[in-house]
C-alpha cells in the first residue's frame, strides 16, 4: 500500500471540486480502513460542488468530500471485533456522539452532536475512508458494489417510506429525484395498492416508471384529481412520502390526502415555507420529518428487502471512472438523470 491516495476535496470557495493528492488516512484503535471501490453523488454533493450559502456555512475548506461509498475493508484498529480484512461494506456516514439521551436510549439517528463523513468529517470521494468500526455495514455477496455505493440515500428512502405502514395503502410520492424513485420501489415491494409519483421533470418521471411499478404524473400537465378518479381512489391517498421541498407539492399533497392521512417529509424547503395549517389540523394530519437512516434498522430493513426481490439498480443511470468525475457532476446538475456512479477501483 502506498500512503497516498487521489481524493476529491473542496479546495476552493467557489464552484467545483478539485482531484488532490492526500495520505492515506491513519486510524484509531476502533476504526477501520477503507479501500474505496464506487462512490454515489449525492444532491447535498451537488450544493457543495456549486458552493451555495448553505455548503459555504457548513463545510470547511480543504474537506475531502463524499458520503455514499462502497469498499473493503483493508486495515483495522487493534479493538476491532468481527470484522475481517478483505470484507466488503458500505457504511454509515453519521458519525455519532454516545453522550447524548437519545444515543443513550440506543436512538442513535436522534443524536443532536452528529457529525457527517463528506460534509463536516473527511469523506469517502477518496482512495481510502477512515471509518469507525460501529459505522461499518458489511455487504452480502448479492449486493454489487455499485448498489453499495447507494445504499445511504436508498436507506434515507425506506426510513421515510416505511415510517408509516403502507400495507394496502394508497401513495402518493412528491418529488420523482432517486429517492422518491427508490421510496416508489419500497412502497410497493412493501404491499402499497397504488403509488403515485409526481414531479414536472419528464425524465425524472420516465425513470421513475423505468425502476418502480409507479404511477407517474406530471403536475405541470395533468391534474392529481383526474389520476385519482381513473385509479377510483374514494377520498384520497392515505400516506404522503414528500420529497421534493417544494412548496406547491406539499400543498398538493395536504389536499390529496385522506382525513387523518399521514405524512412522512424528507424534502426539505428552501428557507421558511408558508404551510395552510388549518388545513392540516382539520384533516387531522399527522407529519413525521424524516432524517438520515434508522441505525442499524434502516440498514438491516434495506438489506434484507434487496436480499428478497427489491430491485433499485436500474436508478442508477450514469457511471464514470472517478477520472471522469467533472462529467460525473455536470449530469447530475443537469437534472436529467438517477444516481451516477463514480468507480475509484
Ligand atoms: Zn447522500
Amino acid at each position: 500500500m502506498t500512503n497516498e491516495m487521489k481524493a476529491l476535496v473542496k479546495a476552493k470557495p467557489e464552484v467545483g471540486l478539485w482531484m488532490e493528492h492526500r495520505p492515506v488516512p491513519e486510524i484509531g484503535p476502533d476504526d477501520v480502513l477503507i479501500r474505496i471501490r464506487k462512490t454515489g453523488i449525492c444532491g447535498t454533493d451537488i450544493h457543495i460542488w456549486n458552493w451555495d450559502d448553505w455548503a459555504a456555512k457548513t463545510v470547511p475548506l480543504g474537506l475531502i468530500t463524499g458520503h455514499e461509498f462502497a469498499g473493503e475493508i483493508v486495515d483495522k484498529g487493534r479493538n476491532v471485533e468481527g470484522l475481517a480484512i478483505g470484507q466488503r461494506c458500505s457504511g454509515e456516514g453519521h458519525l455519532i456522539g454516545r453522550q447524548s439521551r437519545q444515543s443513550r436510549a440506543g436512538k442513535f439517528h436522534l443524536d443532536p452532536a452528529t457529525r457527517g463523513i463528506g460534509v463536516n468529517e473527511p469523506g469517502a470521494f477518496a482512495g481510502y475512508l477512515r471509518l469507525p468500526a460501529f459505522n461499518v455495514v458489511p455487504l452480502p455477496d448479492e449486493i454489487e458494489d455499485e448498489v453499495g455505493a447507494i445504499l445511504d440515500p436508498l436507506g434515507n428512502a425506506v426510513h421515510t417510506a416505511l415510517s408509516f405502514d403502507l400495507v394496502g395503502e394508497d401513495v402518493l410520492i412528491t418529488g420523482a429525484g432517486p429517492i422518491g424513485i427508490m421510496a416508489g420501489a419500497v412502497a410497493r415491494h412493501v404491499g402499497a395498492r397504488h403509488v403515485v409519483i409526481t414531479d414536472v421533470n419528464p425524465a425524472r418521471l420516465a425513470l421513475a416508471a423505468e425502476v418502480a411499478d409507479v404511477v407517474p404524473v406530471n403536475v405541470a400537465q395533468e391534474d392529481l384529481r383526474d389520476v385519482m378518479a381513473r385509479l377510483k381512489m374514494a377520498q384520497g391517498f392515505d400516506v404522503g412520502l414528500e420529497m421534493s421541498g417544494n412548496q406547491a407539492a406539499m400543498d398538493q399533497m395536504v389536499e390529496a390526502l385522506v382525513m387523518g392521512g399521514r405524512i412522512a417529509l424528507l424534502g426539505i424547503p428552501p428557507g421558511k415555507s408558508p404551510v395552510d395549517w388549518s388545513r392540516i389540523v382539520f384533516k387531522a394530519i399527522t407529519i413525521k420529518g424524516v432524517y438520515g437512516r434508522e441505525i442499524f434498522e434502516t440498514w438491516y430493513k434495506m438489506i434484507a428487502m434487496l436480499q428478497n426481490g427489491l430491485d433499485v439498480r436500474r436508478v442508477i443511470t450514469h457511471r464514470f471512472p472517478v477520472d471522469q468525475f467533472r462529467d460525473g457532476f455536470e449530469v447530475m446538475r443537469s437534472g436529467k438523470s438517477g444516481k451516477v456512479v463514480l468507480d475509484w477501483s
